[in-house]
């Protein structure tokens, strides 16, 4: 008797589990018919791929590390490594090299190389960096049939850091502060 208990009661929960599932899929599936709005509520998911050359993903999305570069092909990478010493899965080799710029040597970024396989999209790469130099991008097709390409170098060929502008320290006026007066003592 108790197993017969125990099976119908696996059964009509596993009908319940079931049930809250298919309700989630008839709410999509009905969602373009008129007044399905109210029930259906906010839809998430995106139509996909018949539109992929015009499908805009949301603000935080999170596709891809890049590393933005302006229009003269220059990036604010300096090479520090710290993305690369925060990188929890390895996936951030900075590859740099000393050179003399302007007289001086200087540490200099060769290859910023971003393993997108490994990349959770944690974010800390984006965050830790000091110079603001990385960012997410949109970019979602990442199916590839051979792995390397997957494999990406984030600084372009030719381009190189952007200089900061020496910005002039505003000038501060001191303000003239006048000795007080010593008076004389007076002689009894
Ligand atoms: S991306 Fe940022 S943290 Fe990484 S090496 Fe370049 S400057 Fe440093
Ligand atoms: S997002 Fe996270 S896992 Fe991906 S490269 Fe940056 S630190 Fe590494």
């Amino acid at each position: 008797m108790n197993n017969i208990l125990k099976y119908l009661g696996d059964l009509f929960k596993g009908i319940g589990t079931l049930w809250t599932g298919m309700k989630v899929t008839a709410k999509y599936f009905y969602k373009n018919m008129p007044g399905a709005r109210i029930f259906a509520g906010e839809i998430v998911t995106q139509q996909y791929p018949e539109n992929r050359k015009t499908l805009q993903m949301f603000d935080r999305f999170k596709g891809e590390v890049t590393m933005p570069h302006n229009a003269d092909n220059k990036h604010k990478c300096t090479g520090c490594g710290i993305c690369e010493m925060n990188c929890p899965n390895g996936s951030i080799e900075v590859l740099t090299s000393m050179q003399t710029v302007d007289g001086k040597k200087k540490k200099v970024l060769d290859k910023h190389i971003y393993h997108l396989s490994m990349c959770t999209f944690c974010g800390l790469c984006v965050k830790t960096c000091p110079s603001d130099a990385l960012a997410f991008g949109q970019g979602f097709e990442h199916a590839v049939f051979n792995r390397s390409a997957l494999t990406k170098v984030l600084n372009k060929p030719g381009s190189e850091l952007e200089k900061e502008e020496k910005k002039e320290a505003p000038k501060v006026e001191t303000p003239k502060v006048e000795a007080p007066k010593a008076e004389a003592p007076k002689a009894e």
